[in-house]
């Protein structure tokens, strides 16, 4: 086992061993179940074993109940990494290094900080909802039927030119949105933090704030927890409101209405190269 560890400590990349153990059916390197082998040697997972007759590679029948090999099952758990947060009580491990990074990164016992200002606490992602909701009263949005979900704000802190934030608590379809109002030096910037979305998969969110006097729409990207505010507001991935236009929305105590929407499957239709702004305005 010496070399498969030297290989692991030299630094993961993709292809070699790991690729040699892969099935061929699923494409991936099971470690909680048996591995089966052909009689040439070609190997299969257990649970894709169990639903074909002969083998993927060589077409060799295969026997039943099937011949294992152990080489294979140890060589990946020899591959095998465990969640960081182990201790804290995540089961997840993989034996593809970069799932199990790309896990970490986003593994519901991590820390984070709590993403309002000034709060800034450290409190591990899984207890961050119940911090927002216990510490900083988020405002619960109003799902409609067509899918936007809104509430009146009272945006009297637009005009006291505090650094704060007013969070917006958005269970959408299994998912957990968190949008928030904050001020940027003279702008009032709003963007939706996806609370446990993977990296990379940011989904689409539309951010509208409404009121007698004014209109502003966004069509922007869910927004991961660790982002710093300043690269926020850089990416563009915010609403922003000029200080003259929050003056305008603010004056003689407007309602402001807040609004969000997640439109569903909405990777693959920005993909499809729709305008932005013309989805913005013309869907949702
Ligand atoms: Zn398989
Ligand atoms: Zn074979
Ligand atoms: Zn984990
Ligand atoms: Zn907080």
């Amino acid at each position: 086992m010496t070399n498969v560890m030297a290989a692991n400590d030299d630094g993961y990349k993709p292809g070699g061993l790991h690729d040699d153990l892969a099935c061929p059916i699923c494409l991936d390197v099971r470690h909680d179940c048996k591995i089966f082998q052909c009689n040439n040697g070609h190997l299969i997972c257990e649970p894709c074993h169990a639903s074909v007759n002969e083998c993927p590679v060589c077409r060799a029948r295969l026997s039943r109940p099937g011949s294992r090999c152990l080489f294979a099952e140890k060589s990946i758990q020899a591959l095998v990494t465990s969640c960081k947060y182990a201790k804290d009580g995540c089961g997840y491990a993989s034996a593809n290094r970069d799932q199990a990074e790309e896990h970490t990164a986003s593994c519901i016992y991590g820390p984070v900080e709590c993403p309002l200002l000034p709060c800034r606490e450290l409190v591990t992602r899984a207890s961050l909802l119940g911090h927002i909701l216990k510490t900083h009263e988020a405002i619960n949005l109003q799902v409609d039927e067509d899918g936007t979900a809104k509430s009146e704000v009272d945006w009297a802190f637009l005009e006291q030119g505090v650094t704060a934030s007013i969070p917006f608590h958005l269970p959408w379809r299994g998912r957990l949105f968190l949008a928030v109002v904050s001020r940027h030096h003279t702008e009032y910037c709003s963007w939706v933090f996806g609370l446990w979305e993977p990296r990379g998969k940011e989904a689409k969110a539309v951010i509208a704030v409404e009121c007698d006097n004014l209109t502003l729409r966004a069509t922007t990207q869910t927004v991961r927890l660790e982002k710093k505010i300043a690269e926020i507001v850089a990416d563009d991935s915010v609403l922003c409101m000029s200080s003259r236009q929050a003056k305008i929305a603010a004056r003689d105590g407007a309602k402001i209405i807040f609004k969000l929407s997640i439109p569903e499957e909405s990777d693959s239709r920005m993909h499809q190269g729709q305008a932005e702004d013309e989805g913005a305005a013309s869907t949702y």
